[in-house]
């Protein structure tokens, strides 16, 4: 039986296929390569390079192979992008999703691992953001990704396609043996702008904002290892295949670090000085963002591995320091 992953080429997706290979499974990636980097792809792994949206495609890899589950990451995803062009983001991100499940669906694959974010939360109410707060995205990306959420549970209702939804607080880091890592283009993220920097492919490192309320002014978000991440999407294949019930889980590292201290550790990670400039806020950034990712640790038995934040910058950094050009760097 195999796995099917969507978005095996990106960031998220390739470190999910090599934890799946780790494990021995048998994994399919569909990638349109429009984000993805065909360099992320092994030689060794089953792909096929297509659009999620033309039913076609889907149908020729759903029916060459005998499919169990689905993870699915391919989307859109940067927040600025889809307020400038949401219908973009509602074309590629909920079209692509429908017609994945339609070919699940067609085929009879009944299970289903979906990429969410915490950015279907919007502002937050608390401190520690649980799955029961209010989902009120404000930006397009979020709504997409509230929306497939919604699809999810009407698809489970009409054609028994049982999914988890993981909703992700900001992911870093890369692969602790440096076989993947994180190569955007345009790169948008703290932590990879900050590494250019100490690789001298930019000057400085802009912080948007130094007036918040916070102790040093500076935002908070909760960063966790790509490896934990993907760590709980295995997990919850395990959990559907036992029969348990579609639910969505936060993930984030419980722990939240500052823009500054996020530069900080990067100065002595890197031993490099990474200039920093204090500039305006950016639009629509809130001060503190902290999950609680009690429920997953508690229902899918997840308890990550890599929480400090040196440890999270330290594997990017060994495999930027390797890959200073990304993927094209090699191969
Ligand atoms: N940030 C920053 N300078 C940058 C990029 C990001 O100060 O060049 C800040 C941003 O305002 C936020 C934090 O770093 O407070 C994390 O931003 P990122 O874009 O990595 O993730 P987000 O939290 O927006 O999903």
């Amino acid at each position: 039986m195999s796995i099917i992953v969507t978005g095996g080429a990106g960031y998220i997706g390739s470190h999910a296929v090599l934890a799946l290979k780790r494990q021995n499974k048998d994994v399919i990636i569909i990638d349109s390569l429009q984000t993805g980097h065909q360099q992320a792809v092994d030689d060794d792994t089953t792909f096929y390079q297509g659009d999620l949206r033309d039913s076609a495609f889907l149908d020729t890899v759903f029916s060459s192979h005998d499919v169990e589950a689905v993870i699915h990451f391919a989307a859109d995803s940067l927040v600025g992008e889809s307020v400038k062009d949401p219908l973009k983001y509602y074309d590629n991100n909920v079209g692509g999703a429908i017609s994945l499940l339609q070919a699940m669906n067609r085929h009879e694959v009944k299970k289903i691992v979906f990429s969410s974010t915490a950015a279907i939360y919007g502002e937050p109410q608390s401190q520690y953001i649980d799955e029961n707060d209010q989902a009120v995205p404000t930006n397009p990306y979020g709504e997409t990704k509230l929306a497939i959420e919604k699809i999810l549970k009407w698809a489970e209702n009409a054609y028994g396609i049982r999914w988890i939804a993981l909703r992700y607080f900001n992911v870093a880091g890369a692969d602790i043996e440096g076989k993947k890592g994180e190569d955007h283009r345009p790169e948008t993220h703290l932590i990879p702008i900050v590494l250019q920097v100490a690789l001298n492919q930019r000057d400085e490192i802009t912080v948007f904002g130094s007036d918040y309320k916070t102790p040093d002014g500076t935002c908070i978000r909760d960063y966790i290892h790509v490896t934990d991440l993907v760590d709980a999407h295995l997990l919850s294949l395990e959990k559907l295949s036992d029969e348990a019930k579609s639910d969505v889980y936060n993930l984030g590292n419980g722990k939240g670090f500052s823009v500054m201290e996020v530069i900080e550790t990067a100065r002595k990670v890197t031993g490099q000085k990474i200039p920093a400039r204090m500039a305006p806020r950016r639009e629509g950034d809130p001060a503190y963002l902290v999950a609680s990712s009690a429920k997953a640790t508690r229902q899918l038995k997840w308890s990550p591995n890599y929480t400090s934040l040196e440890t999270i910058i330290e594997s990017a950094w060994n495999w930027y320091v390797n890959h200073p050009n990304g993927y094209t760097t090699h191969k």
